[in-house]
């Protein structure tokens, strides 16, 4: 666990472009930074990092934060890992005491296959440095293959015995649990209390890493030949490892993808490895399957262009096609580029340096439609049939590009290749992406957002009431919202001060001063004091809670709302803190019109705080209003009710309790009124 005072260094140190820039390329945009968000399918940069707030935010999906916040979202990671990580990045000592048993059985899951993970790594490179067999199969294997030293200990490249367990059991004897052992896949077998064995077993290792460098899989290769072993696997997918949102190499790659701004793709480990050695350092791995968007996507957060290399051997190519659509489809712009026959991308690299590499790549780089238009024409040389299933072969493939003027640029293109007319070229082009657009909108049957369960739930209490409780509840809601708001932005602020005109005596004239003569009270205060004066509770349980926090909180004279709930543990806490800060949520609509606000919307804000006095009350007395008329309408259904079951007393009963309620309201609506007309 770490102290208190370790946690505020860690915040307080930790730069948000810093942290943020290790993920997602920015660009600065006046006084911000903007890049494309990790968080949802971007392709307009909508994610903004402000230096001087010193947080993050997108606005378009609503994920962002603090840097510890960042990364626990990005690396998913709990808050403790999060914090650890930062503390390593800024050289920070981190003070921790040690944790009790009880926090030992509470750390997550995940956390243990991390650690694992870790001592996996760790274990098996020893292996292939220290052990007799992983220097005689291992070591020696890598070393023809011709890799350096520095290539091996960069890619932290090991061994695994082939002894049946003999990584499992020194993992358990070391206190690993089995659990985590066949959670993470480094270890099978162990149902009914029989014995673990090792998946890795005689084969070399390479660790896949995360973005920021964990280790979340591995893969392993067989050095003896055997017809019944498949030369590669990888760990299975677990809560820590999604193959399909892995790719080998790119934690060594995203530095070198960004400066040259383009990322080569290759099929294997070794590809990799080799090409690092050559010196081409932007270079990622699919790992031998099909790529997926999500990882088309982690590309593209740091550039979108995208180079594919092929063995020059035509065989295996027209299958390989097949998987550059999803390349065009996510908006990528594909080259490709065939290696000389009989040569892979570790083979070729292996006989290159990185100029005369990037040389060949210059020469022979074609666009992937040029390229793939070609290569069927060449195919299908004066068969008319084959060639009509050409056309629309190519034409698919451009009906996915997502931009409007790269898809014309293409149609051109291709219309000169294929020798036949534009226009018809763009009709086909147009036909398909109606097709497809109307396969996205039409909802699937009996699965409409509208019949969707979410929407029948209503609290019981509101079954009974006319008004639909979804709007009723969020009128209550929304004014619940206002006043966290003006909580978490301005709750230490003093308001209703008083000051007194003064003479003071200086020497032998008396001069007027203003002279504080009344406190007032915090803007936490008022609203607690007032809320609770009429017996009012936030129901929006996370409102509820940031309420009762900042008025236990604000005992303390040194309390900073802002900064205390935009660092905030709970990340639905800090989220909404969050949104509350930044400028772009800064006012309600009435509010914005009123007042008028500047691009940074520092106008409104200054506006805005000298308020206080006027906007605070306001809101409470408008969430009053709110519950008044919510108890009105119930009173009503109740009333009709027991007037249909002919129980007059009730009826009138229930009518009385409403008459007074109607007063109260009218008394409400005459304070709204007359604030209105203060017309802020
Ligand atoms: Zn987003």
């Amino acid at each position: 666990m770490i102290d208190k005072t370790t946690i505020d260094r860690i915040q307080d140190t930790a730069q948000i472009l810093e942290v943020v820039s290790d993920f997602v390329t920015l660009k600065k945009r006046g006084v911000n930074y903007l890049g494309l968000c990790p968080f949802h399918d971007d392709r307009t940069p909508s994610f903004s990092v402000s230096p001087s707030k010193n947080i993050c935010k997108c606005f378009s999906c609503g994920e962002g934060g603090t840097a510890v916040h960042f990364i626990m979202k990005h690396e998913q990671l709990s808050y403790y890992e999060a914090l650890k990580y930062l503390a390593k990045k800024y050289n920070i000592e981190v003070h921790e005491r040690e944790m009790t048993d009880e926090e030992k059985v509470l750390e997550s899951e995940r956390e243990s296959m991390f650690i694992i993970n870790e001592y996996a790594r760790t274990y098996f490179k020893n292996l292939l440095h220290e052990h007799p067999e992983g220097k005689s199969v291992g070591l020696t294997y890598f070393k023809e293959r011709g890799f350096r030293d520095d290539i091996i200990s960069k890619f932290e490249l090991g061994y695994s015995l082939e002894e049946r367990n003999a990584f499992s059991s020194e993992a358990l004897k070391r206190g690993y649990k089995k659990d985590f052992l066949v959670k993470t896949g480094l270890a099978g077998g162990g149902e009914n209390n029989s014995s673990l064995y090792d998946r890795f077993r005689g084969r070399v290792i390479f660790p896949v890493h995360t973005l920021s460098g964990k280790v979340v899989a591995f893969g392993g290769r067989i050095l003896r030949n055997s017809d019944k072993l498949a030369k590669y696997i990888n760990s299975p997918e677990s809560d820590i490892y999604s193959k399909s949102r892995e790719l080998y190499g790119l934690f060594f790659a995203k530095k070198a993808i960004v400066k040259a701004d383009s990322c080569f793709l290759v099929e294997g480990y070794t590809d990799v490895l080799s090409m690092h050695q050559a010196g081409i350092e932007n270079v990622v791995s699919s790992s031998g399957t099909a790529l997926t968007a999500g990882q088309i996507r982690l590309i593209r957060r740091f550039s979108p262009n995208m180079t594919v290399l092929y063995d020059g051997d035509a065989a295996g190519i027209t299958a390989a096609l097949r998987g550059i659509d999803l390349l065009l489809e996510e908006g990528l712009n594909v080259k490709v580029v065939l290696l000389p026959k009989g040569e892979d991308p570790d083979s070729f690299a292996r006989k290159q340096n990185a100029e005369s590499f990037n040389k060949y790549i210059k020469d022979k780089e074609v666009d992937f439609i040029r390229f793939k238009t070609q290569l069927l024409l060449n195919e299908t040389k004066d068969d008319p049939v084959k060639r009509a299933g050409l056309i629309s072969n190519i034409v698919q493939s451009i009906a996915l590009i997502p931009d409007g003027i790269k898809r014309s640029v293409y149609v051109k293109d291709s219309a000169n290749l294929l020798e036949i007319n534009e226009k018809l070229l763009i009709q086909e082009v147009n036909k398909i992406r109606m097709r497809s657009y109307d396969q996205k909108q039409r909802p699937i049957r009996g699965f409409s957002p509208e019949s969707g369960k979410d929407n029948s739930i209503v609290e019981s209490e509101d079954n009974a009431v006319n008004i639909p409780a979804k709007r009723r509840k969020s009128r209550i809601e929304n004014y619940e919202r206002q006043i966290i708001r003006y909580i978490v932005r301005y709750g230490m602020k003093p308001i209703f001060q008083v000051f007194e005109k003064q003479k003071i005596k200086k020497g032998k004239h008396a001069e007027e001063i203003d002279v504080l003569v009344e406190e007032g009270s915090t803007v936490i205060e008022f609203v607690h004091s007032d809320l609770e004066r009429d017996n009012i509770k936030v129901t929006n349980p996370l409102y509820e809670h940031i309420f009762e926090e900042a008025y236990r909180e604000s005992a303390n004279s040194n309390f900073e709302p802002a900064k205390y709930f935009m660092s905030h543990s709970d990340s639905n806490i800090s989220k909404l803190a969050i949104e509350m800060l930044s400028d772009r949520y800064q006012l309600s609509k009435i509010h914005a019109k009123s007042l008028g606000e500047d691009l940074e919307g520092n106008k409104s804000r200054l506006l805005e705080e000298n308020l206080l006095e006027v906007l605070v009350p306001r809101v409470t007395t408008e969430l009053k209003n709110a519950y008044i008329m919510q108890q009105i309408a119930l009173l009503m259904k109740k009333a009709k009710e027991a007037e249909k079951n002919n129980d007059f007393e009730t009826t009138l009963k229930l009518l009385e309790e409403k008459k007074k309620l109607e007063e109260i309201k009218k008394i409400l609506a005459k304070i709204l009124g007359e604030q209105v007309i203060i017309k802020y």
